[in-house]
């Protein structure tokens, strides 16, 4: 009964700010790449659909409906919160999903609250689960090099992931688990309201923007997510496995620096 309870209540945060913000939109001034330096990675992620959306009605007054397509509509503390300090302290201890029992710490982000850019991975790996912090291990020290590679220091940005706890083993998170982490990121962008966003590998990619298309798709262009120019590359973890995808990576990032110039004059 726990556990159906925590679906619900997952579903609702993840529909009502799903409902709140509006949907993925391709930017309209693609910039083309020579595609012939593309290599496309071959992981994939589960679909997440959408179902229904609550009406005004339903979220003031919330209730188990007891039909199969129907869904407690809780408010929860943390949707109110004001600044990033106090989201983490409301979420920090979250159990909505089953990583909460193998992590060490809970991996909520760093940086600048008020950047124009927000970097997002996918989930921490074990050197962030031991220190409690986002890119902190080898590809974390690569990530580092490729911000300072284009004028940004670590502190001049916000960095995070979709998922606050690491999946064991660093497996591929778990649609269940998105469902219910993915909102803790919308508040967080919420909250910081940044300009642009760099999405950090297929996996981070594929989830903010909704896809099954392979990375190598997506890349090379600027997407839009719940109103936020973003620019999707390579997850440093794969650049460290795979340099031959360095040169698209510094293209993306370079091309992410020129619109943010662009922005900031
Ligand atoms: S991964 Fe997200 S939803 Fe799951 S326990 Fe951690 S913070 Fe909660």
């Amino acid at each position: 009964m726990g556990d159906i309870k925590k679906i619900i209540d997952g579903s609702v945060s993840y529909l009502k700010y799903r409902e709140k913000y509006s949907p993925v939109t391709l930017y309209e001034n693609e910039v083309s790449i020579d595609k012939s330096e593309i290599s496309t990675p071959e992981e994939t992620t589960s679909e997440m659909p959408l179902k229904k959306s609550a009406s005004k009605e339903e979220s003031d007054n919330p209730i188990v409906r007891d039909d199969n397509s129907s869904y407690s509509l809780i408010r929860e503390d943390w949707m109110e919160a004001a600044t990033l300090d106090e989201l983490n302290e409301k979420i920090c201890g979250c159990q909505k999903c089953d990583l909460w029992k193998t992590r060490t710490n809970f991996v909520f982000g760093t940086g600048n609250p008020n950047a124009d850019l927000v970097v997002v991975g996918e989930a921490p790996g074990q050197e962030e689960d031991k220190q409690g912090k986002p890119f902190v291990g080898r590809a974390g020290q690569l990530l580092t090099k490729i911000l300072e590679a284009i004028d940004f220091k670590r502190e001049d940005v916000y960095i995070c992931n979709i998922l606050k706890s690491r999946p064991p083993n660093n497996r591929n998170p778990l649609p269940f688990e998105i469902q219910q982490c993915e909102p803790y990121l919308i508040k967080q962008l919420e909250i910081i309201k940044p300009k642009f966003i760099l999405a950090l590998g297929t996996f981070a990619s594929q989830t903010l923007l909704q896809t099954k298309e392979p990375l190598g798709k997506l890349r090379g262009r600027f997407h839009m997510y719940n109103g936020i120019k973003m620019m999707v590359t390579y997850h440093p973890a794969a650049l460290l496995r795979n340099p031959h995808w360095k040169k698209p990576t510094w293209e993306d990032v370079q091309m992410l620096r020129d619109e943010y110039d662009k922005s900031t004059k």
